[in-house]
């Protein structure tokens, strides 16, 4: 059995970070001097960190970063196809938080909270609240996976496991670095684009590799705007230590559905030593069906895509499909 140095608990504290973030609309509007707007009640609360929204342009109501958070009343409109669980979650909820659709991985839902609310998230109607992990669940959902030697990569999600408290954390990923048959850690977050400071020297140290049980941080970024000096210099130390950056984007209309957006985001990425991972076709979520675009468009997107970028920084354009045994290419 391999047991990796686990991080001492005391050397870590509690995330602190000052970002105040705005949770109402017309707070935001007001901070980028656009109008003011009716609030939208669509169940999915409004949530944007201010690092997140001192991205935005102000005056422009266009602004690719504001259209991903913003509100909108096309959220209530029921469109067809369009619905709560697309992916089948729920089937796939093996109890504990526990999602497994594929073969020798499986996604914990470590927690329910985002450092930001993206209107397109395909969890926005997901559970959360009887799925979370509570402080004392964590040492039960390391027996089930310590009893689950087909499980070699263990992938922390959410919500967004980056918010849970750093001491959270590290009980987590040192108890996973402890089952023998775990190989790799995963972590899929959005946190770092929100909140840079979030990723404080103690977090950086617990996703520091260890022998024989790498960590790999896969980075949710949709447009080149998202990747500020902040984010930037955590990006650095985090390659520094070792883990493996990739990105994963969303294809939004009106935010990134063009080529060129697609190619400087690519580009971007790598600059800061990050990988094009997936480029995700939306997922039919009721509330997002304004962001669709449409398969055919999305193709030609991507045929010129593969035109203007080294196969390397190509991202794999994939849809999920409920059931299958992997994420499916589009093409
Ligand atoms: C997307 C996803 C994964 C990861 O898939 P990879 O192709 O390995 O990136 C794993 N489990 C679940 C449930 C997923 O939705
Ligand atoms: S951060 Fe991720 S999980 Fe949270 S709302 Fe955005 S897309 Fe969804």
């Amino acid at each position: 059995m391999i047991t990796c140095n686990p991080i001492k608990q005391e050397t870590l504290s509690i995330v602190v970070d000052n970002d105040r973030p705005f949770v109402r609309i017309n707070d935001l509007l007001d901070y980028l001097e656009l109008p003011q707007q009716d609030e939208v009640d669509t169940g999915f609360p409004f949530l944007v960190s201010r690092h997140f929204a001192s991205l935005m342009a102000k005056g422009n109501p266009n602004d690719p970063l504001l259209l991903q958070v913003l509100p909108v009343a096309a959220e209530k409109e029921p469109s067809p196809g369009f619905c709560l669980d697309p992916l089948a979650d729920c089937d796939a909820h093996q109890g504990q938080g526990i999602l497994q659709k594929y073969h020798g991985r499986a996604l914990l839902v470590a927690t329910g909270a985002c450092a930001i609310h993206c209107r397109y998230c395909f969890r926005r109607h997901f559970p959360y609240t009887s799925h979370s992990l509570g402080n004392s669940q964590i040492d039960d959902v390391l027996s089930t996976l310590a009893e689950r030697p087909d499980l070699s990569e263990i992938i922390l999600s959410g919500g967004d496991p980056l918010t849970l408290s750093t001491d959270k954390l590290s009980r987590l990923i040192s108890g996973l670095r402890s089952i023998s048959h775990v190989k790799r850690i995963r972590l899929h977050s959005r946190a770092p684009v929100a909140r840079p400071s979030l990723l404080n020297d103690n977090l950086c140290r617990l996703l520091a590799p260890v022998a024989g049980c790498p960590t790999v941080l896969v980075l949710h970024i949709n447009h080149p705007r998202e990747i500020a000096p902040q984010l930037a210099d955590k990006v650095a130390k985090l390659r520094k230590d070792g883990v493996l950056l990739l990105n994963q984007a969303v294809l939004l209309k009106g935010v990134n559905d063009s080529a060129g957006c697609q190619a400087l985001l690519a580009e971007a990425l790598f600059e800061h030593g990050i990988l094009p991972y997936y480029l995700h076709q939306l997922d039919k979520v009721q509330g997002a069906a304004h962001f669709q675009v449409d398969d055919a468009a999305a193709r030609e997107l991507y045929a010129e895509l593969r035109s203007l970028l080294p196969g390397y920084l190509l991202p794999r354009f994939v849809v999920e499909s409920p059931g299958a045994s992997s994420k499916i290419p589009v093409m």
